[in-house]
């Protein structure tokens, strides 16, 4: 196979960018190491139906975006989404939970109101860049294993689910976290061990969180006064928000799980049941009755997560990519995805980094 950009892991940056090459006319392929498009953005509806763009959805992986991010907002408007934006609500006393287990309502300053929110989940937006390209340049269950810079381009070897496959490009760029392509694709030439540090430097935003969402059949904490969220230093979820639907359709509560990655293994069952009667301290016994509950476990998936981002992580990535164009690749080898985007404007870690890489990646195709 031939093509002038291989655009490698189709998470919000990779299908950004697929999509603006789709725009321009640039011949492009696109490979996804999962049977599913969207990387960390990742959204169920309550009944578990395959996922439909038009009906609402929460989120396992991103939720929000915030006013401001003019490349998120653009995006949206572009797409013609605009209608499908709501702000995650925040009516309500919030709730703060110490190590003891005590608890006190009314608390302020916690909650993530101001904050958008998709209908369809942060899917939709990928979804609808997805449905724009054409299914030829899109493969599913290809993961690039190896790459090696020839004269004037790269020849790529992939792994698909039942063959290999040699794809020869002009560029690549690589849409996925520095220390995810290290772990399972083999360049030559090989980077320096200085290069490889400063690479491996780069933490993988929000790879060692597992989020854990409760669906019920009412949304009883607003009837008691409160907004859903919480801060607890008992856990096991330290973190809570709702993840309803603005349209009553869908009632849920989210939580980020405060056991490290490495507490978490094979305790998924344990975890659930521990995070009801946490629910059920903080809400009442109705919340220990959810018609669903899902846990995902980012930590564990070996396309978002490696050995060393097995930690939850407090701050945004604090190391920068420096190159983007990797040197000794003659500008053939461009950097993407979030945590490639420009540490100094803030964005590198959030969805709106994603599209801000995306952009400077696209910027740098010279022909
Ligand atoms: C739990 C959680 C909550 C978050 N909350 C927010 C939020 O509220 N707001 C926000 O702005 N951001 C949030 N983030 C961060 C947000 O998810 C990311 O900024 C964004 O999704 C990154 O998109 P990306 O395309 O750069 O990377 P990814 O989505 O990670 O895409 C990389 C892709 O590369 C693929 N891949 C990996 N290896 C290979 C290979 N060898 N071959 C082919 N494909 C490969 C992967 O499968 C994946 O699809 C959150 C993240 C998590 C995990």
């Amino acid at each position: 196979m031939q093509t002038q950009v291989l655009i490698v892991g189709a998470g919000l940056s990779g299908l950004h960018t697929a999509y603006e090459c789709h725009k321009r006319g640039v011949d492009y392929i696109l490979l996804e190491a999962r049977s599913r498009l969207g990387g960390r953005a990742f959204s169920l509806h309550a009944d578990e139906s395959e996922y439909d763009v038009h009906k609402p959805a929460f989120d396992l992986g991103p939720s929000w975006f915030w006013p401001g991010q003019q490349r998120m907002l653009a995006l949206i408007e572009e797409l013609g989404l605009s209608q499908q934006v709501f702000f995650q609500s925040g009516n309500g006393a919030a709730i703060y939970e110490d190590n003891q287990g005590n608890i006190q309502r009314g608390i302020v300053g916690i909650s993530m109101a101001g904050a958008y929110r998709l209908r369809g989940g942060i899917q939709q937006l990928t979804n609808t860049l997805a449905s724009h390209l054409s299914a030829e340049h899109v493969l599913c269950n290809a993961v690039l294993e190896q790459v090696k810079f020839i004269e004037q381009g790269v020849s790529c070897n992939l792994k698909l689910v039942d063959e290999d496959k040699q794809i020869h490009s002009k560029y690549i760029i690589v849409a996925m976290p520095p220390r995810v392509a290290l772990a399972n694709i083999e360049f030559t030439p090989a980077f320096s061990d200085a290069r490889l540090q400063q690479l491996n430097a780069i933490a993988t935003w929000m790879a060692g969180h597992a989020k854990l969402v409760c669906v019920y059949a009412e949304k009883f904490w607003q009837q008691q006064g409160m907004s859903g969220d919480v801060i607890s230093h008992r856990g096991p979820l330290q973190e809570i928000h709702d993840a309803s639907s603005e349209d009553g359709t869908l009632n849920a509560l989210f939580g980020f799980v405060g056991v490290p990655p490495v507490h978490r293994k094979n305790r998924q069952q344990e975890i659930k049941s521990l995070a009801l009667a946490q629910l059920g301290r903080l809400f009442g016994d109705e919340a220990t009755h959810p018609i669903a509950v899902h846990l995902q476990d980012w930590s564990a998936e070996i396309y978002t997560a490696t050995q060393y981002d097995q930690e939850i992580q407090r701050f945004h990535p604090a190391n920068n990519i420096a190159y983007v164009q990797e040197p000794g690749w003659n500008k053939q080898l461009i950097w993407s995805g979030t945590e490639a985007a420009d540490y100094s404007m803030q964005n590198n870690g959030f969805l709106e980094g994603a599209l801000e890489a995306s952009m400077h990646a696209i910027s740098l195709l010279t022909e």
